[in-house]
């Protein structure tokens, strides 16, 4: 192992204030079982520079009672789950504590170190003496290697995807354009919602589609089986549709926030930002120095790159459907003045394209003294100049391309924005999706082909695939369990459903799990815990399943159900659940709950079987609550 400082603090609260001061650089340990091999492997890409033994703070191993929960504190060492009297009315919690690895292992690992684990792909796993690790998606790479690699194991219910950083492909394009939600869209034939999100982040699609450089092609998935995605093919088609259709994919603004913005320079990144300007109800006007708008699409691309026919259509489109207003012929520094654009109007935006004479410079002073910070950062913040002046595009990165103007201007955008309408330009959180559908049809060789509709079909809507192999959190969401986690902010009590959200565990780095809550309802209920895997005495889930249900007879009063190993969430069955309350619980009834439990499985190529392992775990697991 590397060198690592080793703390050992008596207080929760000093273990917090140590992972605040390490701010993602130090990892907590518990019984060790999963960190230290990790570690040993060098399994991780950038090694922790401390642990945080928390093993030895009082008053986190406990199980107890009280009048509506059973608690259990995070370091409970899983033998004692196993062992305790405490719990004898929650077989489904003794039984999965009792199948995790080997009785060494139960002795060591805590409740809490089996819900926060890594996850078991062997990619992930791969040690680094051996020929280096793999830094695969899940690490902080592009490809996630399972996907058209060894996936026995893997889900068969979608990938999982980093808000942040949802697919190689979206990551590598600077102006972060959702392909994947693009192309799932043109595969289920909805042409309008693939235009409309494509709108989203990029207005100038008709251009971008004929002369982006498709940084997000060399970064393809794809790649790994026959040749990358035709994306920008794809988005020409796609831009070519909008430009035809603008009206009825756009709704024309109505909104109106009584601000008025002035724009120098009618080039892509001056467009793009007139466009989302326009878009936040902004009154908008485009200075520009030529005769006409357009800037390098218009006078410096080579007509054999970019027909300039398109150039006109779209700025003309933009123009009557937004209501651009375009001062052309004004030069500024000569015809108007920086100071003056500056009163007159709520906000100004520098859209002049890359320097090329220092003298461009000098006629406005006050950008002058940023020159050096303009051109260095591609950081929003070297977007503002000062005051209400604003600068995107080429002037801030540079000489560089259409998409990283498009994604500037959007930068300065959102900085205008903020500057105009403070807290009402808040975006709207993100998706609360989990899981995402891998596109299984695409597994089989198929070649390049320019088609939209055939490229659509050769994604894979990339993401993790790896399972959450914890079999405590499946226990533990059939029981519909809290968890009670510590931040240098203060305590949050979630349900364990709202913990995963994410394949490893929703924690921030300076988080720790404390405290397990199990409400008593269920406790006289029966319960059932079942986990199919090859070797009995070592081997994690293949599939597992966690249920109990209240029954009057033979009919299902309440039931609830949850499955591991299956996907990158330990996943409760809601459709089957509610599907099979006031229902007699019949064979042909759990046959067709079967069904249904995996009818959105979306198996990859080498792990079909799960399908038909989850259907008989899920029967066995109903059929024996018949005639309790
Ligand atoms: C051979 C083998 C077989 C196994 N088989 C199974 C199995 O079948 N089913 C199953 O479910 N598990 C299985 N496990 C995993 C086992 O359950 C875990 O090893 C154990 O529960 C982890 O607990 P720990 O205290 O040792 O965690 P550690 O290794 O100490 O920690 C694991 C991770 O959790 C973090 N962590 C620990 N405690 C906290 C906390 N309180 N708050 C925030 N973060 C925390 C750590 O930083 C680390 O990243 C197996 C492990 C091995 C090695
Ligand atoms: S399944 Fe996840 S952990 Fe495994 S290789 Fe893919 S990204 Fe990495
Ligand atoms: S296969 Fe699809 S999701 Fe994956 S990188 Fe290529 S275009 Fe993006």
């Amino acid at each position: 192992m590397r060198p690592f400082e080793h703390f050992t603090p008596d207080t929760l609260e000093e273990a917090i204030s140590l992972l605040k001061e390490y701010n993602g650089k130090a990892k907590l340990i518990a019984g060790g079982t999963v960190l230290i091999p990790a570690l040993k492997e060098e399994i991780y890409p950038e090694y922790p520079k401390a642990l945080i033994n928390i093993k030895e703070i009082p008053g986190l191993s406990f199980i107890e009672e009280e009048e509506e929960t059973i608690k259990i504190g995070a370091l409970t060492r899983l033998e004692e789950i196993v062992r305790s009297g405490k719990l004898e009315k929650y077989p489904l919690l003794k039984k999965a504590a009792s199948s995790v690895g080997t009785p060494q292992i139960r002795n060591m690992g805590t409740i809490g170190g089996n819900l926060c684990q890594d996850v078991r792909c062997w990619y992930y796993w791969y040690p680094h003496r051996i020929g280096g690790r793999l830094t695969c998606y899940l690490k902080g790479g592009d490809i996630c290697y399972a996907l058209i690699g060894e996936n026995h194991y893997h889900s068969i219910f979608g990938s999982y995807k980093y808000p942040d950083r949802p697919s190689p492909c979206q990551n590598a394009c600077p102006a972060h354009t959702d392909i994947p939600s693009i192309l799932e869209k043109l595969r289920e034939g909805r042409i309008d919602e693939a235009a409309r999100i494509l709108l989203e982040t990029n207005p100038l699609s008709p251009i971008s589609g004929r002369i982006c450089p498709h940084f997000c092609e060399d970064r393809c998935s794809r790649k790994m089986l026959d040749e990358p995605l035709a994306i920008r093919e794809v988005e020409r088609f796609l831009g070519d549709y909008i430009l035809e259709n603008f009206s009825k994919l756009l709704p024309s603004p109505d909104k109106k926030s009584g601000k008025k913005v002035a724009i120098v320079g009618s080039g892509p990144a001056g467009l793009t930002a007139a466009y989302y300007l326009k878009k936040s109800g902004h009154q908008v006007v485009i200075f520009e120095r030529k005769n006409e708008p357009g800037g390098l699409l218009r006078y410096g691309i080579p007509p054999s790159q970019l027909d300039k026919e398109i150039v006109k259509k779209l700025i003309k489109t933009l123009e009557n459907h937004l209501g651009l207003e375009f001062k052309l012929k004004i030069q500024l520094g000569k015809d108007v003045n920086l100071e003056d654009l500056s009163a007159q109007y709520d906000a100004v935006l520098l859209a002049t394209g890359a320097p090329r004479k220092k003298e461009t410079f000098t006629q406005y002073k006050t950008v002058l003294s940023n020159e050096k910070n303009l051109r260095e950062k591609k950081r929003p913040s070297s977007h503002h100049v000062e005051k209400n002046v604003f600068a995107a595009g080429d002037l801030v990165n540079g000489p560089s391309t259409v998409v990283e103007a498009i994604a500037s201007a959007k930068m300065a955008v959102a900085l205008i924005n903020r500057f105009l309408l403070g807290e009402l330009a808040q975006e709207s959180p993100s998706s609360q999706k989990v899981l995402y559908p891998v596109n299984v049809k695409a597994f089989k060789r198929m070649g390049r082909f320019g088609d939209f509709k055939r490229e659509a079909e050769r994604c894979f809507n990339c993401g993790c695939v790896a399972v959450n192999p914890s079999d405590m959190a499946v226990a533990l969401m059939a029981l519909g369990a809290k968890l009670k986690i510590l931040s240098p902010n203060g305590t949050r009590v979630i349900p364990i459903e709202e913990f995963f959200t994410s394949v490893r565990g929703d924690l921030a780095s300076d988080e720790i799990l404390t405290e397990i809550l199990i409400p008593k309802e269920v406790s006289n209920l029966p319960q059932v815990f079942l986990k199919f895997r090859l070797r009995n005495a070592v081997d994690f889930s293949i599939v597992s399943v966690g249920v109990w249900a209240e029954l009057k007879g033979n009919v299902v009063k309440k039931i609830r159900i949850a499955l591991g190993g299956a996907a990158p969430v330990p996943l409760r069955v809601r459709e089957v659940e509610s599907w099979l309350e006031g229902k007699k619980l019949e064979d042909q009834l759990i046959e067709e709950a079967a069904k249904m439990a995996v009818k959105e499985a979306l198996p990859l190529p080498k792990n079909a079987y799960k399908v038909e392992i989850t259907k008989v775990m899920l029967k066995r697991a109903l059929a024996s609550f018949k005639g309790n």
